[in-house]
């Protein structure tokens, strides 16, 4: 007898595959155990427990690549008759006529979504403390936060509650939470995935990835998100230039590895970090890789560029939010007044100080003092990157600064939490992809290692992850602690 929270979901699939797992009976025990939920990391749930076999969106499980595993699904991604917030208010009672592209293409693949999962609000925070439908806690301790934007999907997969997730990441919100959590979270080249459906927070930063169990999982995920080409309904996505390989790789043999200095030996990093951080690396050298310092010049103004840019997209994108088309509608008298009141009551602190941050960035007589300026700053982190790539095939450093912070630490100081993007940052302002992989522990609390590569060089980053996620070997407990509670049992060979 195996209980079927501890199989990783490629695992699921292949018992599924084999005819020795009913997909309705592992989507039914994820549903329960989802259900009993008390961590906050999910937002909606189906009523009673849709088979997978019915329904255009559940696929055919048996023989579809992902095998019936069911998927939770961050509440920023738009699903047809399905309530989706984005954890706002002003989005309380919208229901899209509509399936974003990449949950339509999970569930052709074989993985029906399981549920919406807790978020900041539209995507803006480090530790989801700002979700209008309140935080979500970190399954290995609970008085600390899971990182954000992406909380619930982690916390989701973390605690047992979905075998993988979907989220999004502006700045770092998969790998950051990943990070915290004990996850792997893979944020893709920028246009690799579509943002068809994906409600928009900084349009030229947002990427849709996987968080999950291993790296063999996201792998799965990435190339099912990934498999069908370019999706016509977004400008931006791309097709890529190679198919996505299920990662086997075991050595790093000939690897050449760039450490940043700017980003792995700042002050703000942690010292539990870069022990774990340091230690890592010296499995990279056991495994044959080369590690070499590099510098990547801007780097660490990475921030302040990101931090005028993401707002000033965002307060372009979340104009649309008036009281008249979608969700919240506030009670009034004139047209202008209505507008003013559904985003008073609608939009949280945070949100609300973004956009008054980027409408004055953009604003006549300042747009090039703040944008054009951040704009340059991006450019030049580009830039810097591309220089670092002559020389070495992956660049590495830690993803978080700190490990999982208490509730309420930084609430009352944005910058202290705008620190928590420090290291993830500088790959999304030069839309590159990057993976974070538990590499260790500190202080009990899990600890994640960046790996960024050159635009669309995913297979060489997963291979990457996998070779050190074997030699690294870390167990991520919580799951099998949450799973003492609503066993399921289920017949393995
Ligand atoms: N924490 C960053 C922010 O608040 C990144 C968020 C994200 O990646 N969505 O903007």
């Amino acid at each position: 007898m195996t209980d079927v929270v501890e199989l990783t979901a490629a695992r699921a699939a292949e018992l599924v595959r084999a005819g020795e797992l009913s997909a309705e009976e592992l989507f039914s025990a994820y549903r329960e155990r989802a259900a009993a939920d008390e961590l906050g990391a999910f937002l909606w749930l189906p009523e009673g427990s849709p088979a997978p076999g019915d329904g255009d969106s559940a696929g055919r499980p048996a023989d579809a690549p992902l095998g019936g595993v069911p998927l939770a699904v961050k509440d920023i991604f738009c699903v047809e008759g399905t309530p989706t917030t984005a954890a706002s208010r002003i989005l309380e009672g919208y229901v899209p006529p509509y399936t974003a592209t990449a949950v339509e293409r999970l569930a052709a693949a074989g993985a029906p979504m399981l549920g919406k999962t807790n978020m900041d609000e539209f995507a803006m925070g480090s530790s989801n403390e700002n979700s209008a439908f309140g935080p979500v806690r970190n399954p290995w301790d609970s008085e600390r936060v899971p990182g954000g934007s992406s909380g619930g999907s982690a916390v989701a997969v973390a605690a047992g509650l979905a075998p993988w997730s979907i989220g999004t990441d502006t700045g770092g919100s998969i790998r950051q939470p990943a990070a915290l959590c004990g996850l792997v979270g893979l944020k893709p080249t920028y246009g690799a995935v579509s943002r068809y459906g994906m409600i928009a927070f900084a349009s030229s930063f947002d990427q849709c990835g996987p968080i999950t169990r291993d790296v063999t999982d996201a792998a799965l995920l990435f190339r099912a998100l990934t498999r069908d080409g370019r999706d016509p309904c977004d400008a931006t996505s791309i097709d890529l230039p190679e198919p996505v390989e299920l990662p086997a790789a075991e050595r790093l043999d000939g690897l050449r590895v760039g450490v940043v200095r700017e980003l792995s030996e700042a002050e703000a990093i942690e010292p539990g970090v870069k022990d774990v951080f340091r230690a890592t690396l010296s499995r990279v050298e056991e495994l044959g890789g080369a590690v070499e310092e590099i510098s990547l010049p801007h780097s660490e103004h990475g921030l302040s560029a990101y931090y005028v840019l993401a707002p000033a997209e965002a307060s372009a994108n979340l104009a649309r939010y008036d009281g008249v088309r979608f969700g919240l509608r506030a009670e009034s008298g004139d047209l202008l007044s209505l507008y003013e009141r559904t985003r008073g009551e609608g939009f949280g602190p945070e949100v609300k100080r973004r956009i008054m941050l980027g409408t004055y960035a953009l604003s006549s007589g300042y747009y090039e003092a703040y944008y054009g300026r951040a704009q340059r700053v991006r450019t030049k982190i580009a830039e810097a990157f591309a220089a670092a790539f002559e020389r070495v095939d992956l660049v590495v450093t830690p993803t978080s600064p700190s490990a999982a912070f208490r509730l309420g630490e930084r609430t009352d100081d944005p910058l202290a939490m705008y620190m928590a993007d420090y290291c993830t940052v500088p790959t999304s302002l030069a839309g590159l992809p990057a993976i974070s992989i538990p590499a260790g522990r500190s202080d009990g609390l899990p600890i994640g290692f960046q790996i960024t590569g050159p635009a669309f060089s995913e297979n060489r980053i997963l291979g990457a992850a996998h070779a050190l996620e074997r030699a690294i070997g870390f167990d991520s407990s919580p799951a099998r602690r949450a799973s003492e509670g609503a066993r399921a049992e289920v017949a393995a060979p």
